[in-house]
């Protein structure tokens, strides 16, 4: 096919539809028709589509946030496998959903799934509400989601907008401020109010989402096979570029942590559960603490020594690090070293809804998050093949 170049001769519609006001009834019918049937051409098989069940479709949204449809599918199948109702959900213990969840990233989505399920059997006798002020009043449910779920599940006629469809109706109205302003924001939760269709409205929203994930692509949108080509102002001034308009790069913050790695003469290693309002409230994880960002070997030892104490009243000795790690948790970089020590002073009494020993083969069961994942896999092998001076 002939690649269609941005200068060329514009199509009507789209010279008439070059302002940032809501789009015509023509405009509406034209591209209603255009996105649903490419939608029937193109859709995607995936595994939330097969039914139109709300738990199922609920479940498929939390995941998709922040996270890509690849990543997502078997982390759908094996939750769905295991927690097939509201109720199954509702009735499981924390520890095992998180289990499910480890890897996916944003655990806040995870507690709040399960709130919401134990909800949803206490409020609503375990049956996804219909009700979209009862669906909002569901922990972790936005606008967005719950238009999603109820749009998708029910044909309710509720807008959607994530960062799919941010960006295709940015671009398809041509609207070229921040996104993300309020501004920004009223005038897109306009266009997806406007655009919507009488009937069919979810297959219409699940149209609207796969073209901006397939098609409205970020950096190189594929006009030449895009539905809309010929309603797209944005594409008939050669905008792709600059529509949307380009986000604020994140501002970084470089940090130090220490992973305190404390084995018994069992070769369990101590590890801690995670409280309420932390990081990774809900996982395990090792003594983790914060180090100075450039410590020198002496008071990068003895401040981890020193932080373990002041931070879990425990104390020990640090030992050289065995291993260093880089991850990024939302805007941190962190370079988290991992520390072996061994007990200065054995603890009388440990507080056994906080702390634990676990065999390092016992981890496999326990959440962890992938940081403390990849300490887990790296004791293992060093147990396997060397006796750490202070193993
Ligand atoms: S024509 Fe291009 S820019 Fe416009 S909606 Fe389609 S893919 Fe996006």
């Amino acid at each position: 096919m002939r690649r269609r170049v941005a200068n060329e001769a514009v199509p009507k519609e789209a010279e008439v539809e070059r302002t940032t006001s809501l789009p015509s009834e023509k405009w509406k019918r034209s591209f209603r028709t255009a996105l649903l049937t490419w939608f029937a051409k193109h859709s995607r098989d995936l595994p939330w589509r097969k039914s139109r069940d709300l738990y199922r479709i609920w479940i498929s949204e939390i995941m998709l946030q922040q996270t890509q449809v690849a990543t997502v599918i078997p982390y759908f199948e094996r939750f769905i496998a295991t927690f097939p109702t509201v109720a199954d959900l509702a009735a499981a213990d924390e520890h095992d959903v998180m289990r499910h969840w480890e890897g996916l990233g944003y655990y806040r989505r995870a507690r709040q799934l399960h709130a919401a399920a134990k909800q949803i059997v206490t409020l609503h006798k375990g049956k996804f509400p219909t009700n979209v002020d009862d669906v909002r009043g569901l922990p972790g449910i936005g606008r967005y989601t719950a238009g999603a779920i109820l749009s998708i599940g029910l044909d309710a006629k509720l807008p959607i907008l994530e960062a799919n469809t941010i960006r295709l109706l940015a671009r398809l109205s041509k609207y070229a401020g921040d996104c993300a302003s309020r501004q920004g924001q009223e005038h897109l939760w306009a266009w997806s109010e406007a655009i919507l269709p009488e009937a069919e409205v979810g297959r219409f929203n699940q149209a609207l989402m796969e073209l901006g994930s397939l098609v409205c692509t970020p950096k190189q949108p594929d006009c030449e096979n895009c539905p809309a080509v010929k309603l797209c102002p944005t594409f008939a001034e050669n905008l792709q570029k600059s529509i949307p308009a380009p986000k604020r790069p994140k501002a970084f913050e470089e940090t130090r942590e220490a992973a305190v790695i404390v084995l018994n003469r069992r070769r369990e290693v101590l590890i801690r559960h995670c409280q309420p309002g932390e990081r990774w409230s809900g996982l395990w994880d090792f003594l983790r603490v914060s180090l100075p960002l450039e410590p020198t070997r002496d008071n990068l030892l003895e401040t981890a020594s020193q932080q373990v104490e002041t931070r879990f009243g425990f104390q020990v000795d640090c030992d050289d690090p065995i291993a260093t790690l880089k991850h990024g948790v939302t805007r941190f970089k962190i370079t988290l070293l991992v520390l072996p020590a061994a007990f200065r002073k054995q603890p009388a009494k440990l507080n056994r809804d906080e702390f634990v020993w676990s065999s390092i083969s016992g981890l496999e069961d326990r959440p962890l998050h992938s940081s403390a994942r990849r300490i887990a896999a790296r004791l293992d092998q060093l147990l396997r093949t060397s006796r750490p001076k202070l193993f």
